[in-house]
This record gives structure tokens, C-alpha cells and sequence, in this order.
């Protein structure tokens, strides 16, 4: 198989979002061409790639014909089926590949990986019934966090327990899926790293951000964050440990738990370019979708030296017809994603606002 991708080459993607759609625009800053496979008939990254595939996740025929129309493939979208990476990769290299998604699509398995690894996680025990709740609810105790092993996303399915009455309420809440039980974290921040690792080895890091959620959407990231510089060196560190762990190539996002004394959680990873990760279009030397394209395709890691201070607002639901008056705003870079209906919830774009690095 061919190692490295040439200008001219073709980046095959998974999933039509709009992280696809980011990662199409930087393939194609680098001369490369995309083709999208997607499910969807319509979707934000097929509107700016040179080819789309409308397939089933389990069309072995369309998933194979997509494979050899490009020459190598990424997803966008964690919960792509690994049985889907598994047809794919005898043909063509999947970057990262289909060992990383088992990985992150199930809790249990990423959180057990990480501790393994040395990664500290909160506590955690796999739940499929009452009488293993009641058994990780003895180990962990209230408050804790009841969330289904998979599909997990945005906050969804998951329950909060905060005595042990209440768990037989928060077991309904998975509907019979299994789950994991987490201990509450009593997190002062949330941070995130985006890092990548290039086919040969190299890692590159961006400055940790500062996100905030609401109604368990990401609302906001700001670099630089407020912790001290002894727990951002942390913060990568435990982000190449991952990398290297995984054989890992492309762009990470790794979501922390920082507690008051500097304690760093590892809350999930994102095999994926990431939301928290959208600042670096315009405030870093390189971009997280370039540097994601690069990594896949096997060239240099570019630097991921931030040169602005940033502030990343996600554009929810009816936020995007703001538009008009988002950019005549001076030093926002406004991201609209081309999603035709601004349904409550939905991310419809992002803006930048940059301002003078101070530190
Ligand atoms: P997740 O889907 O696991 O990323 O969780 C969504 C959000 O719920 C996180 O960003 C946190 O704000 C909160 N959360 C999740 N797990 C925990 C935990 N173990 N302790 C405290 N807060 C949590």
C-alpha cells in the first residue's frame, strides 16, 4: 500500500458533517480531492467535495467501490461501524484505523484502555442490570453518572444519580442498553487537547482550550485556558501517551476533567478532528483539518503554534440567523456549515473571535 499521498490524490471520508465538510476545504488547499460516503442524500461535506458516495453503512459493494476510488480514508464520525473499517482496509489504509474506533465507541473499553495505559479516568464499572448497578454503586457511591456504554454523544443518555434511590429511575434512562457507572467529578474546568501524529511518529500539540457545555452541547472553547502551566504539560503529556499507544495517525481530541488541585481526569477521546479544536482555523500556523489531512496522507506534521488568542462559539439551532450581524463584527471569522434547517440543538456553524495573544 502506498504510504504517502501525493498532490492530486484522493482523501476518502466517512461521514457527511460538517467536520467532513472542514476536512475537504484543507484537502483541497493541499491539491488533494475528496470523495464523501455518507448515508445522507444531502449533507454539508458533500456540497464541497468532488465526489459522493450515498451509501449504507453496510453495503459491502458501495464501501468497496468507494475504497478503490480513493486512496486513502478517514472518518469524521466515531461511530462508524468497525465492521464498515473492516471492509475498507484490506483495500485501502483507513487513518486512524479501525483498532482506535473499538476503542472509543464503547466507554468501558476506552476507559479500561486508558487506565491501563496510565491515563487516569474517573471511577468506573460496567452496569447491564439492577443488581450490577447496586454492585458499582457499593464501589463508587453518589453522586455519579450513569451513561450507556455506546452512541453516546452531546450528553445524551446519560443520568445522573445523586443518592442510591435513584437508581432504578437512571437505569430506565438506558433502556435496557448496557452502561457505565462513573464517579461525579468534581471538575473546577474542562479542558481538551487536540494533538496530532504524524505516519512516522511525530506529534504535534496545540495549546489546551477551555471548554463549556450547555445542555450537554459544547457552547464555548477559549485558548489560552486558565490552568497552570504544570497541568497543560500534563494535558499533553497524557495526549502522546495516547497517541503512541494507539500506532495513532491523525488528529486526537482528548477531553479533561481538571479538579481545583491540578488533578487531570481523562473524561473521552475523540478519534477525530473535534469541535474544541475549530479555533485553530484561524488562531494556529496549522489548522486541525490540514494537519489532519497531512498526518493521513504521510506527510510532515506542520507547527501547531498558536499565534492569536481565541474564543470559538458553536452557532446552535436558530444562533445561525445571526449571521448578518456576525460578520460585520471586526476580528470574527464566522463558519456557517450550510445546513438548511436550524433545528433546536443542531450545530449550524461557529465563530471565531480573535484577539492580541497575551501569553
Ligand atoms: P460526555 O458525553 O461523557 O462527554 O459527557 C458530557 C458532559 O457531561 C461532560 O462534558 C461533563 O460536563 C459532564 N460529565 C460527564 N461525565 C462526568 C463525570 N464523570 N463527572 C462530572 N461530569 C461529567
Amino acid at each position: 500500500m502506498n504510504d504517502l499521498i501525493a498532490p492530486g490524490g484522493t482523501v476518502g471520508i466517512l461521514g457527511g458533517g460538517q467536520l467532513g465538510r472542514m476536512l475537504a476545504i484543507a484537502a483541497a488547499q493541499l491539491g488533494l480531492k475528496t470523495h464523501v460516503y455518507a448515508p445522507e442524500a444531502a449533507s454539508p461535506a458533500a456540497d464541497v467535495a468532488a465526489a459522493f458516495t450515498r451509501g449504507d453503512w453496510h453495503d459491502q459493494a458501495a464501501l468497496e467501490g468507494f475504497a478503490h476510488s480513493v486512496d486513502v480514508v478517514t472518518f469524521e464520525f466515531e461511530n462508524v461501524p468497525v465492521e464498515t473499517v473492516a471492509i475498507i482496509e484490506p483495500i485501502k489504509p483507513v487513518r486512524p484505523g479501525s483498532q482506535v474506533l473499538a476503542v472509543a465507541q464503547d466507554r468501558v473499553d476506552e476507559k479500561t484502555f486508558l487506565n491501563r495505559i496510565g491515563a487516569p479516568t474517573a471511577p468506573f464499572a460496567a452496569v447491564d442490570d439492577a443488581g450490577s448497578l447496586a454492585a458499582a454503586l457499593a464501589k463508587i457511591g453518589t453522586p455519579a453518572i450513569l451513561k450507556t456504554r455506546r452512541m453516546g454523544y452531546d450528553g445524551k443518555g446519560q443520568a445522573r444519580i445523586t443518592a442510591p434511590e435513584g437508581a432504578g429511575d437512571a437505569l430506565g434512562e438506558m433502556q435496557g442498553q448496557p452502561a457505565i457507572l462513573e464517579g461525579f467529578v468534581p471538575f473546577t474546568r474542562e479542558i481538551s487537547v487536540i494533538a496530532a501524529r504524524g505516519l512516522k511518529g511525530a506529534i504535534a500539540a496545540y495549546d489546551p482550550g477551555e471548554n463549556v457545555h450547555e445542555d450537554g452541547i459544547l457552547r464555548r472553547t477559549t485558548v489560552p485556558t486558565t490552568s497552570r502551566a504544570d497541568v497543560l504539560a500534563d494535558a499533553h503529556a497524557i495526549a502522546a501517551r495516547i497517541l503512541d499507544a494507539l500506532d495513532y495517525v491523525g488528529i486526537i481530541g482528548v477531553e479533561l476533567f481538571e479538579t481545583d488541585d491540578g488533578t487531570l481526569l481523562v473524561n473521552e477521546i475523540a478519534p477525530r478532528v473535534h469541535n474544541t479544536g475549530h479555533w485553530t482555523i484561524e488562531a494556529a500556523a496549522t489548522n486541525q483539518f490540514t494537519q489532519h489531512i497531512k498526518a493521513i496522507c504521510g506527510w510532515p506534521l506542520g507547527a501547531a503554534t498558536r499565534h492569536s488568542d481565541a474564543v470559538m462559539t458553536n452557532l446552535i439551532g436558530e444562533d445561525a440567523h445571526n449571521w448578518a450581524l456576525l460578520s460585520a463584527e471586526n476580528r470574527t471569522a464566522v463558519h456557517l456549515y450550510g445546513k438548511a434547517e436550524a433545528r433546536a440543538g443542531r450545530k449550524m456553524g461557529h465563530v471565531t473571535r480573535l484577539s492580541p495573544i497575551r501569553s
